[in-house]
């Protein structure tokens, strides 16, 4: 695509699932690459030997195009990490020019039971810490007098309510007005923030119904498409948003989840006859 060759990009949450792909996509473009993770890698913990391994596998994927690539640790509800992370990166690789916003976290719970620090650490993670990065990120750029773009990866739960995951829903509905407002804010400088909004995709977030294939046919059920999304489709309209052919679109969502913010229940005209 047009205008990412040489870019330098921030990939938040950039171990894992959609993040993992967009960082890997950036790279076959001949971007270079910096992938935030949060977990401490010297940690012995399965888990974390997980990520390093899932950090190792993006980092060859990466290297297989010749670019720069580095990770940065940061947990990006934490303003002193984000600060970190951000100078860090343009330390290392020169600069930065692309941002994406993708951590993030949902906790389940009926809303009158949730506690109300889940419901700020959901916030915490995806609204503030994607505030917090754009923040940092849009510094530098008017620092520097040069363009830039902002894609948050937000949901199609930033328009469709998700009962049980109160934080979660508001967190995304948050992230359309932070797009909006961003977008509008710094236009006139150069600097665009858009966003995509994910349906259900097949990444580690869904592991409750990904590897059941029960499940993951009732989920596909309600999907127009018929079928779950890939990290991969998600990574290619991410990498269009930033690049020059998408130049002239500001402030923006483009929902990418195969007809679910379609009102699916509408597909037989159930209301009229
Ligand atoms: P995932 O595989 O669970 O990845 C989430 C990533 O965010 C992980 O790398 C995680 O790192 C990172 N993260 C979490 N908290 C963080 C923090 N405080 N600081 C830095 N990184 C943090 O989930 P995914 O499906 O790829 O989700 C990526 C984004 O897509 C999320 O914003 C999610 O809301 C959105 N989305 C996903 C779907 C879907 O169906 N999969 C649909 C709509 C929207 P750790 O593991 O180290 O915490």
């Amino acid at each position: 695509m047009k205008g990412l060759q040489g870019k330098n990009v921030l990939v938040t949450g950039g171990t894992s699932g959609i993040g993992q792909a967009i960082a890997v996509r950036f790279a076959e473009e001949g971007a270079h690459v910096a992938i935030n993770y949060r977990r401490d890698l010297a940690s012995v913990s399965e888990t974390d030997e997980r990520i390093h391994q899932a950090l190792e596998r993006c980092c060859d994927r990466i290297a297989e195009h010749g670019v720069d690539h580095i990770v940065v640790q940061a947990d990006v509800s934490k303003e002193e990490d984000v600060v970190r992370m951000v100078g860090e990166t343009i330390e290392k690789l020169g600069g930065v020019d692309i941002l994406i916003n993708n951590a993030g976290i949902q906790i389940p719970g009926d809303s009158h039971e949730v506690e109300v620090e889940a419901f700020d650490r959901v916030l915490r993670v995806n609204l503030r810490g994607a505030y917090l990065c754009a923040r940092e990120v849009i510094r530098h750029l008017l620092g520097e007098g040069k363009p830039g773009a902002i894609i948050n990866v937000s949901s199609v739960h930033q328009i469709i309510p998700k009962p049980r995951f109160v934080g979660y829903s508001v967190s995304k509905g948050g992230m359309q007005n932070l797009t909006r407002t961003l977008a509008l804010e710094y236009a006139s400088r150069g600097i665009r923030v858009n966003a995509i909004g994910p349906g259900a995709t097949i990444t580690p977030i869904n592991r409750s119904w990904v590897d059941d294939p029960a499940k993951k046919a009732e989920v596909e059920a309600h999907i127009p498409m018929g079928r779950a999304g890939t990290a991969e489709e998600m990574a290619a309209i991410t990498a269009f948003l930033a690049s020059d052919e998408g130049a002239y679109i500001t402030g923006q969502t483009v929902y990418v989840d195969g007809g679910l913010t379609l009102y699916p229940d509408f597909r037989t005209a159930w209301s009229s006859e």
